[in-house]
């Protein structure tokens, strides 16, 4: 795998609501607005699987490239991030928890499909959300393969993966490969020191205070991750 200069920031959100959420990580639609402007002035967005495509070394990675990605598949990502999405030309990656599709508060077929078409891309978050590294491995292989089929029976091609909570072992790593994966991401931000490997994405985890061009530099570049590091992996 040809590695880039640096590590390429995947930014990682959760739900965009004008309300903030009880226990899931909300950001205004009104914020995510000026980040997703900020991005589309000064950044180059590309897809996920585009990035992994350079990662595994078949395309250059673009000057400051930067990925987005959401993680759960809750159905303000259809509300309030795509037409902001939309608007801003902005290509991104929606990890979808497979048991939850077409439940209260989650994305549903229709809506998901509507995406699809306008280019979102689409990735399992699992089929229950489950802390995998908790799990027996079976488990583990039925909670991968699961939900890539269910995903898949949309007509979606699924082969991107989001560990819930950010937890893997080498043991869940080949039961991705084993799926039918072809790269994961997990949760904690590296900078450039730590390798990069397709089967545990590092992404950077976005927030409200992130809204001007220097604190998004700042962010993706890693440097505020800096004493992230020198705690336990969370
Ligand atoms: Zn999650």
């Amino acid at each position: 795998m040809k590695l880039p200069g640096w590590y390429p920031p995947i930014l990682a959100y959760h739900r965009i609501h004008p309300q903030a959420g009880s226990d899931t990580p909300t950001l205004s639609p009104k914020i995510f607005d000026q980040q997703m402007r900020i991005l589309s002035k000064r950044w180059k967005p590309i897809s996920l699987p585009e990035m992994v495509s350079c990662l595994e070394g078949n395309r250059t990675l673009p000057y400051r490239a930067v990925a987005v990605t959401f993680d759960d598949g809750t159905d303000d990502n259809f509300t309030y991030a795509f037409p902001i999405l939309a608007e801003h030309r902005i290509p991104a990656t929606v990890f979808m928890i497979a048991g939850n599709l077409n439940r209260p508060g989650s994305l549903g077929a229709e809506q998901i499909l509507k995406m699809r078409r306008a280019g979102i891309d689409f990735g399992s978050h699992t089929s229950h959300h489950a802390y995998l590294p908790s799990l027996p491995i079976t488990q583990v292989r039925e909670e991968l393969a699961g939900s890539k089929e269910s995903l898949e029976r949309m007509g979606l091609s699924v082969d991107l993966l989001s560990y819930p909570a950010g937890g893997f072992s080498p043991e869940i790593v080949r039961a991705a490969k084993a799926a039918g994966y072809r790269a994961a991401c997990t949760t904690n931000r590296g900078i450039r020191r730590f390798p990069v490997d397709r089967w545990t994405l590092r992404r950077i985890t976005m927030h409200a205070k992130f809204t001007s061009p220097f604190g998004i530099w700042v962010r993706c570049c890693g440097y505020y991750g800096l004493n992230r590091r020198l705690r336990a992996p969370s």
